[in-house]
């Protein structure tokens, strides 16, 4: 094995990816410079509109990151200060921070320990009368389970916000045989364009999704200074927009995205057919109801060796990572929401998962010595 090939090894590839679509990409960049359209120029408009269709949804609307694209959903459902939304503690911390930024209540609840989301369950017995949102997190690249979710917010007056940033191409299947995209079932999805992202751009970009046209309105104008007529403000909002230049590039990748989502699931599948005898390790578990994206391969070590492992890879020069290793109740900034309930399979999870390299340009070479060193940790 040439040194060379495992010596760089990372969690993902985004030169290498780049590589591939470079010709395409940098003449679209250019052009969005050559034309000086750089805010809500074309691209923007093109970009919106391709996702719109691919997604199956009636509205999309660029912002500046996903963590203003979950703000700004929130801030579109007029919550009054106090009122409660319901979170996953097992997520990144934006999906949470915004709650809180708007003097809203983050209610953290627990996830099953294996698909990583949280479920209808959990949701259920924590909702109050004051309870008016819930924001499920499609953690990893698979569906919450969504129907039995729209069920009990229709049954509780609830709004849904989904968190897509993790799961953008996902399928969630209603029980009816129906095939959704995850993003588009609740009342409002959010996706992130982080440069990691299944979708990613090349800074930061998000978007925000609805097939309601009040609330896409609504979100137009909150993400643009409260306007709908340039200088005349009806709202508060922010100012959250997509750059052009970001939309050229997402506009080519999401052309692939379907094909780069195969890649990903065949990096798992090689991981789980090699992982699934190991005692110690549970391989992710597939939900009936989605298809998995797989913007991570997330393993759990059920020997309480997950750190040795992690070191012991990072010896071999193979990075992962711990998504998250701090239940958000947990976290300093939280404690004022904290009411004292340990969620057990979060706090479990949290020690428990750990993240391998997965992204669209693995070569085999690499792959294959992935696989041989967390085989050697367990094996010897
Ligand atoms: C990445 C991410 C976000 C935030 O997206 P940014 O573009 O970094 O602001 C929110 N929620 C989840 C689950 C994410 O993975």
């Amino acid at each position: 094995m040439s040194n060379s090939t495992v010596d760089n090894i990372q969690m993902v590839d985004v030169v290498g990816q780049y590589q591939h679509i470079k010709q395409e990409v940098d003449e679209a960049v250019l052009n969005v410079i050559s034309t000086a359209k750089f805010i809500n120029g074309p691209a923007v408009k093109k970009f919106e509109h391709h996702l719109a269709e691919y997604l199956g949804v009636q509205y999309v609307i660029g912002c500046a990151n996903g963590t203003d694209a979950l703000q700004i959903a929130l801030m579109a459902c007029d919550l009054k200060p106090g009122d409660e939304v319901i979170v996953p503690s097992f997520t990144y911390v934006a999906t949470a921070e915004v709650i809180a930024l708007l003097r809203l209540k983050p209610v953290m609840i627990d996830v099953d320990s294996n698909t990583f989301n949280t479920t209808v369950e959990f949701i259920q017995s924590h909702i109050t009368p004051k309870t008016k949102a819930i924001v499920p997190v499609h953690l990893y690249g698979q569906s919450c389970d969504m129907e039995s979710i729209m069920d009990l917010a229709k049954k509780h007056n609830l709004f849904v916000i989904e968190d897509n940033a993790q799961a953008i191409g996902a399928d969630y299947t209603f029980s009816d045989g129906r095939i959704q995209k995850t993003g588009t079932i609740g009342h409002i999805g959010c996706t992130s364009f982080y440069p990691s992202k299944n979708l990613g751009c090349y800074g930061d970009g998000g978007a925000i999704f609805t097939n309601d046209e009040d609330l896409a309105n609504k979100i137009r104008m909150i993400a643009n200074h409260g306007q709908s007529k340039r200088y005349y403000h009806s709202l508060i909002g922010v100012n959250s927009r997509l750059d052009s230049i970001q939309a050229a590039v997402l506009d080519i990748k999401l052309k692939h995205l379907d094909q780069y989502a195969m890649a990903r699931q065949q990096v798992a599948a090689a991981y789980d057919k090699a992982f699934t005898t190991i005692d110690a390790l549970q391989i992710p578990t597939r939900s009936t109801f989605s298809t998995h994206v797989f913007h991570q391969y997330t393993l759990r070590v059920k020997n309480r060796k997950r750190n040795e492992l992690k070191d012991y890879l990072a010896e071999k020069g193979i990075p992962s990572m711990i998504y998250y290793p701090v239940p958000l109740y947990e976290q300093e900034a939280f404690k004022p929401f904290y009411k004292g309930e340990k969620l057990s399979n979060t706090e479990q999870l949290s020690q428990e998962v750990i993240s391998l390299p997965i992204h669209t340009e693995m070569e085999d070479e690499i792959l294959k010595y992935i696989i041989k060193c967390v085989c050697l940790f367990f094996e010897g």
